[in-house]
């Protein structure tokens, strides 16, 4: 009941009464179940002053549900100086028997609240057990009451996982994705009882990308725990949402405006690279690319670079970047056998994924002896092992991912097609495709000094660099040291292998994960460009890796 319902019913009970008058009223909205109120201590401490002799409540329960309260009452009445009580749903009787009765209630009160709080938790804790989330189910979801499960609302289902699809993406930042499902979807929340059908909050869209129980967990008090629900997203899926979020707290450059504007960082101080429009006296316009520390102090001082010289410097290393020739040869040989058994690149796979697993349980069995061993504060082991948690449903899903998935050429011949096609995308693409091409074939690109420095991604190799380095080798050989480069390109280290060696090496690079990613990507770079290059690729009979030509 409400305080105010139980201040009209108070008001009630003494309308008719003249002999009372009311000294003070306390209203506290404190439960009761714990002592130390302050408003419930003043009250009593008036009545010690001898201000008042009298309490007037809505149930005697309100007063005392603790046992150090319902003392304090009881112990005032037996040195007279709380004479009476009244209450809408009792009657008490200042009399030895009415105390005892108050002191049955108040007992009553604190088993009420102590048994109720025991069967919660107990049933909490069994719903967890089974991989239940205890309370309402997130949107997407809904609690069925019959089975007390948790099961799929198709509807915002649907909309919430094309959401997590926006942000995976990696194209749109929460802000933007939540303008769009109320913009373009109209997107409503679900309705319940009073609740819901208004327009979705910002802070909810937050909350709901920050919530694994979308890849099948349930966060409890701090703690991961397996749930038994559909999940919605893979937990890479989820860790990568996870990394995309934290991105984007981090201030960039606006994207759209530029064609390589948020590409490129300063080579000297780390700073995001930021591009500007200026008109020269002439009345032409330049657009110059510059570090985004030259207005804060202490200002980076490295030059800015003008657009067109810049796209000049990104070509050339795109003419540049192709995959090993040995790759390319070996590819090809296996291409013409056709089938090649790659069941033993499988079966390597499965036996370093299970080791792997392996490790991360014996991980946290290892943590929990710390911690049983008292060498490990409570937090810090929590916190430990949820991290142990999410690293072991990870590599578990990688595991049962490679039980499921054919080793194949396919990452390979993707790559291809990027390394070949690279440069002619970027001629003509919009400036989000431009990036996804630069992100696919190199890694951290910087800008020093006015020059780009790109480094080619594994497995690709920047003929450029690969030349420049060996002319520089030419040169130094005079004083017998190493060029710096050596160590950049691993051309020359698959060029220097045995043919043994060098098969193994790549068998284990076409089953590698980050390898597998990278094709994955790129993959969605052809289909958005030009999809009928893997057309190639889903036929049976593939195309020898040399007829694929470049034709402009
Ligand atoms: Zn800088």
């Amino acid at each position: 009941m409400s305080l105010d319902s139980q201040s009209e019913e108070i008001e009630r009970l003494i309308a008719g009464e003249n002999d009372i008058t009311i000294v003070e009223r306390f209203e506290e909205s404190f439960s009761a179940k714990q002592p130390g109120r302050p408003i419930f201590d003043k009250m009593l401490q008036r009545i010690e002053n001898g201000d008042a002799e009298g309490i007037i409540a809505w149930h005697p329960d309100r007063l005392a549900r603790n046992s150090m309260d319902g003392g304090r009452i009881i112990y005032l009445l037996d040195q007279g100086k709380l004479m009476n009580m009244r209450f809408c749903s009792y009657t008490f009787e200042n009399s030895s028997q009415g105390k005892f009765m108050l002191n049955i209630i108040f007992g009553y009160s604190k088993y009420y609240v102590d048994s109720l709080s025991e069967n919660v938790k107990r049933g909490l804790r069994s719903k967890l057990r089974n991989g239940w989330q205890p309370n309402l189910a997130p949107i997407g979801y809904r609690n069925c009451k019959d089975t007390g499960t948790i099961i799929v609302d198709p509807h915002h289902f649907t909309s919430i996982k094309k959401m997590f699809a926006l942000l995976l993406a990696g194209q749109y930042t929460t802000p933007e994705i939540h303008r769009l499902i109320w913009e373009e979807w109209g997107y409503t929340t679900p309705i319940m009882k009073t609740r819901g059908g208004t327009r979705l909050a910002r802070s909810s869209l937050y909350r709901i990308f920050n919530n694994p129980f979308y890849a099948g967990y349930i966060r409890w008090k701090g703690q991961l725990h397996q749930g038994s629900h559909l999940p919605m997203l893979t937990k890479s899926e989820f860790e990568k949402a996870q990394r995309l979020l934290g991105r984007t707290s981090s201030p960039r450059p606006k994207r759209m405006s530029f064609e390589l504007g948020g590409v490129f960082k300063c080579g000297a101080c780390g700073l995001a690279v930021t591009a500007e429009r200026k008109r020269k006296k002439s009345g032409l316009e330049y657009i110059y690319y510059h570090c985004t520390r030259v207005h804060r102090s202490p200002k980076c001082v490295q030059p800015s670079i003008e657009e067109k010289e810049l796209t000049r410097q990104v070509m050339t290393f795109l003419d540049g970047v192709v995959l090993p020739e040995r790759i390319l040869k070996w590819f090809a040989h296996k291409i013409a056998q056709s089938k090649d058994d790659l069941s033993d690149v499988q079966f390597a796979l499965a036996k370093k994924l299970a080791a792997q697993v392996d490790s991360v349980k014996k991980q946290l069995s290892n943590l929990t002896d710390l911690r049983v061993r008292e060498m490990l504060a409570d937090d810090e082991f929590t916190a430990k092992r949820s991290k142990l948690q999410r690293e072991l449903g990870e590599v578990e899903e990688n595991a049962a991912k490679a039980k499921n998935r054919q080793v194949t050429f396919e990452p390979l011949q993707i790559l291809q097609i990027i390394s070949i096609r690279a440069k002619y995308w970027f001629s003509f693409a919009d400036a989000k495709t431009k990036q996804s091409i630069l992100n696919i074939l190199c890694s951290n690109p910087t800008i020093i000094d006015k020059k780009v420095r790109l480094l080619a991604r594994k497995p690709f190799v920047d003929m450029n660099h690969f030349f420049n380095c060996l002319n520089l080798r030419g040169d130094m050989d005079n004083v017998r040291s190493t060029p710096p480069c050596a160590k950049s390109t691993h051309t020359e280290n698959i060029a220097h292998l045995s043919q043994t060696d060098f098969q193994e090496k790549l068998k284990m690079l076409v089953a590698d994960q980050n390898f597998i990613k990278l094709a994955e990507e790129a993959r969605g770079l052809i289909e958005k460009i030009e999809p009928q290059l893997l057309k190639n690729i889903c036929d049976a009979k593939i195309q020898p890796a040399s007829k694929l030509t470049l034709t402009e």
